[in-house]
């Protein structure tokens, strides 16, 4: 065991993209994963009917990094792909985040088209501005706009999604809900976008194709780690161990939660499959002013495979409670960030301990953005 140069705790981007880059650098490498496969939350497979589906929800690649895409392309090629986001609003599907199409849509031709010559008169043309922008406006109609905003597309949803009341809801967040003046109506404008060939696990099993890597599924970091907080050190099956240790889980976890467990909110998925080819009209519609689940994913706009059926998965926001729940979105407040930083404290005892990922470092994280820190991490821990 301790001919490893480095022990990495996790196979989802984080941990995996260290662990290419590590071995590319002549480091022996071994990878620890508590599940029965690697991808992390980005894992993906094909169901009883052959749709490749993404167990932990539906994940779309986006980036403006060419550095990022670039490292991944190395282990896939692309399938074109630009998500479209509408919420279901009685009978009308909106386009998401709120727009100039959706800005007719919610106030009609003639009103749409007044409203639209304000708002390009006061903010100009294909830009981002915010719900808090429109409600600082003196202009009532403008004002209006944001309030159709917040009403229709975003207050419910951010209820369900956090399970918070109205007044719960965060001021700061509400202020940063978008309106983009544009009729682009991709989800993101990223310059990069696109689900891999293959899927994602595909793009792992390559990334981690290496000689001086070593997966070990099923073994949590525990099974094999034991750390010695009196003298600082780690140790693996009870041998001093002095290479790199990589942890990408959640750090409460790694101190047995001494200080209370650090709150995350879950989800429940249900996957259904239907005999038609298509279900509904956007890979994404999300339900804004009504179900329990906040949005509905329809796989076979990712993949583009064609198939007589079709799969799709419902997405229930739920209380975390700890295992078996898994924990999705840190919660993050400065009561919660101050009990992150007492577990932050426990792990600097070891020097040979690195923290990333969306886990370790309680954020919340795209995948390019982990990738990212992923490379620099492993140029930190190069011989
Ligand atoms: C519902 C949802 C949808 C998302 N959609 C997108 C999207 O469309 N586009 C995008 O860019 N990003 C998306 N993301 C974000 C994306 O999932 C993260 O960026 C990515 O998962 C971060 O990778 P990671 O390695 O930090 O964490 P993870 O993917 O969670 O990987 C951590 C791994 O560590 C393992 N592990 C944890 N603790 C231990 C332990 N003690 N011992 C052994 N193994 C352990 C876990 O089992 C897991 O496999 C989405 C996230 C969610 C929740």
């Amino acid at each position: 065991m301790n001919n490893y140069d480095a022990i990495i705790i996790g196979a989802g981007f984080a941990g995996a993209v260290t662990a290419r880059k590590l071995a590319e650098n002549g480091q022996q490498v071994l990878l620890l994963e508590q599940r029965g496969h690697i991808g992390g939350n980005a894992y993906d497979r094909l169901d009883d009917a052959g749709v490749l589906i993404h167990e932990y929800g539906p994940h779309i690649f986006h980036t403006n990094s060419k550095p990022v895409y670039d490292f991944l392309s190395r282990f896939t090629e692309w399938r074109d792909y630009e998500h479209r986001v509408v919420a279901k609003i009685g009978d009308m599907e909106m386009p998401v985040p709120f727009n100039l199409t959706s800005l007719y849509l919610a106030f009609g031709e003639e009103k749409g088209r007044r409203l639209e010559e304000m708002l390009e008169n006061i903010y100009g043309s294909d830009r981002k501005i915010t719900i808090l922008d429109l409600r600082q406006n003196p202009e009532p109609e403008i004002r209006e706009v944001a309030e159709y905003v917040y009403e229709h597309v975003f207050k419910y949803y951010t209820m369900k999604q956090w399970g918070l009341k109205p007044e719960e809801i965060d001021p700061s967040v509400t202020a940063r809900v978008p309106v983009f003046l544009s009729r682009d109506d991709r989800y993101f404008q990223d310059r990069y976008q696109g689900i891999p060939k293959e899927g994602y696990t595909v793009l792992f099993e390559k990334m981690l194709n290496h000689p001086n890597i070593t997966v070990r599924l099923n073994t949590a970091a525990k099974d094999v780690l034991q750390f010695d907080e009196l003298h600082s050190t780690i140790t693996v099956d009870g041998e001093p161990f002095e290479g790199s240790v990589v942890y990408t889980g959640a750090l409460d976890e790694l101190f047995d939660c001494r200080f209370g467990q650090l709150p995350y909110r879950s989800l429940k998925f249900e996957f259904e499959t239907y005999p038609q080819e298509w279900y509904q009209s956007h890979g994404t519609v999300n339900y804004t002013v009504d179900q329990d689940y906040t949005r509905i994913t329809e796989f076979k706009y990712f993949s583009g495979q064609k198939l007589p059926s079709t799969t799709i998965v419902k997405e229930y926001p739920k209380a975390y409670n700890g295992a078996p729940d898994i924990p999705y979105y840190a919660i993050i407040n400065p009561k919660n960030r101050r009990l992150y930083d007492r577990y932050l404290a426990v792990s600097k005892h070891f020097q040979q301990l690195h923290l990333i990922g969306r886990l370790a470092e309680y954020q919340y994280y795209n995948m390019d953005a982990i990738v990212e820190k992923a490379l620099a991490l492993s140029e930190e821990l190069q011989k």
